[in-house]
């Protein structure tokens, strides 16, 4: 067994989040601008030989969960044979995938199958109207995505919901009950000043406590747990299956706890989410390095894991949008 990837404030790295893509087949305001076109040339793209090596090496070294991220990742063609590869990699036990869904009805049952178990599906909204002025898409082909999945068997389905004021905050209550109809899991999302779109987004931001607070005058909200060691905090809501989560980036930061860093779809390890911090394995691989060489790169990378984000002190540190490393 080799010594576990180890960052030099002594948190174990135990998870990795895979973009696959940068490119989106959604334009969400607050993470894409409107005609946006400026994505990563397909030559710069990790090809899935490369991408099986990096993750092998990750896996050798300590790491167990992978998420497949994007951009959408259902756009990047033959996404479940990847996932199939990732998945019989020996030492990664939890494969799990997060997706606006928009392309899951074809896709669900192949997912599946290729040993995916878990699946995040980003919905900000249950109106039609309001999910094609946020997202410019159709809201139909993500709840025919959410209920193939849910037919294929996934569980837990979870729901991430960004709240933002005057936008989505008044649906809070309609998510609650439509993740309660359906036995999904439900987590809110603090808005993150990432790239502009973020930043301009982030006048939109809510501070949790006060959705929290809010639905703690409907329901009974029991202290919750859910397996899957990510940040959030969660509540059972009393006399249902429901568990309902909190991301607080903003308002309550995690950063003690992270276990996570991000490889984007060109080869770069970012690696904190609110941070520019970087370390590119793209040229190392083409260059055909040894797997002891990449082993070592990835040590290399995790000692540059800076200590927290800064989004409160500087929110115009990152020029990334978040669909360059998938949240
Ligand atoms: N396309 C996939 C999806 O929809 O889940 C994966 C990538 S998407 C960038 C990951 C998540 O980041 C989505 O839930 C999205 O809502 C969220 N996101 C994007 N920009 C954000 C921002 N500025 N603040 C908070 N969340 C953001």
């Amino acid at each position: 067994m080799k010594e576990p990837l180890t960052d030099r404030l002594g948190r174990k790295i135990e998870y990795l989040r895979l973009s696959v893509t940068d490119r989106c087949d959604l334009r969400c305001f607050y993470c894409l601008p409107k005609g946006f076109r400026d994505f990563e040339i397909p030559d710069h793209w990790l090809d899935f030989d490369e991408i099986e090596r990096v993750v092998a090496a990750f896996a050798r070294l300590g790491t167990h969960r992978v998420r497949l991220t994007g951009g959408e990742p259902l756009v990047r063609r033959g996404l479940p044979d990847l996932a199939a590869r990732l998945a019989r990699l020996p030492g990664i036990d939890d494969l799990s995938l997060s997706t606006n869904a928009t392309r899951l009805a074809r896709h669900a049952r192949t997912l599946r199958e290729a040993g995916i178990s878990r699946i995040n599906v980003s919905l900000d909204t249950l109106r039609p109207e309001r999910f094609r002025e946020i997202t410019g898409g159709r809201l139909e082909k993500v709840l025919d995505g959410l209920m193939a999945a849910r037919d294929a068997g996934f569980t837990p389905i979870k729901i991430n919901m960004v709240v933002m004021r005057g936008i989505n905050d008044d649906e809070v209550g309609d998510m609650v009950d439509f993740c309660i109809e359906h036995g999904f899991t439900l987590r809110f999302i603090e808005t993150m000043p990432m790239g502009e779109t973020g930043r301009d987004a982030s006048d939109r931001y809510v501070d949790l406590d006060e959705i929290r607070n809010r639905l703690a005058r409907r329901f009974e909200l029991l202290p919750g747990m859910m397996p899957g060691g990510g940040p959030a905090r969660y509540v059972q809501v009393a006399g249902t299956d429901l568990r309902i989560g909190f991301i607080t980036p903003i308002s309550r930061h995690f950063c003690e706890s992270c276990n996570r860093v991000r490889l984007s779809a060109d080869g770069t390890l970012f690696l904190c989410l609110g941070q520019e911090h970087s370390y590119p394995l793209r040229p190392l691989l083409r260059a055909g390095c040894s797997d002891a060489e990449l082993e070592a790169a990835i040590r290399e990378a995790v000692a540059l894991k800076p200590e927290r984000h800064e989004f409160r002190e500087k929110p115009e540190q990152v020029i990334r949008f978040m669909s360059m490393t998938g949240g």
